[in-house]
């Protein structure tokens, strides 16, 4: 995971390096295939935040808090509904993470699903 995340910073630096700060971003976006990621659950724009090389800290959430993930260097916080988590991060751990983050957002999306049916015959009973 560590390794992993290394690697991912070595493309973006020598990225920078090359084309500067924000055409690497860009370009570092398409090529991991996440550019303008966006919430599983309710779709909200994903706040992502790093100073990992410099004091470890680095924070990933859906702007609207439906789950957040915090590395304190060596240390993982990892939040949603019905998870949470605060350790050494492993693959399983994060899998298990993201399973539960699919599994709210079936949940959201059946809630979702109900409440504009409910909508729709509440409308009906007031027009007829
Ligand atoms: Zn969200």
């Amino acid at each position: 995971m560590n390794i992993y995340r290394e690697r991912k910073r070595a493309i973006l630096n020598t990225l920078i390096k090359q084309y500067g700060m924000s055409e690497a971003y860009d370009m570092y976006g398409d090529f991991m295939g996440y550019r303008k990621p966006k919430c599983a659950i309710c779709g909200a724009e994903i706040y992502d935040y790093s100073e990992w090389s410099e004091t470890g800290y680095e924070i990933k959430k859906c702007t609207n808090n439906c789950w957040v993930h915090t590395t304190y260097s060596l240390t993982d916080s990892l939040e949603t509904k019905g998870f949470y988590y605060y350790g050494k991060l492993t693959e399983p751990i994060y899998q298990s993470f993201q399973e539960q983050i699919k599994e709210n957002a079936q949940k959201m999306k059946r809630k979702n699903a109900l409440f504009w049916r409910k909508k729709k015959s509440q409308r009906k009973r007031k027009e007829g």
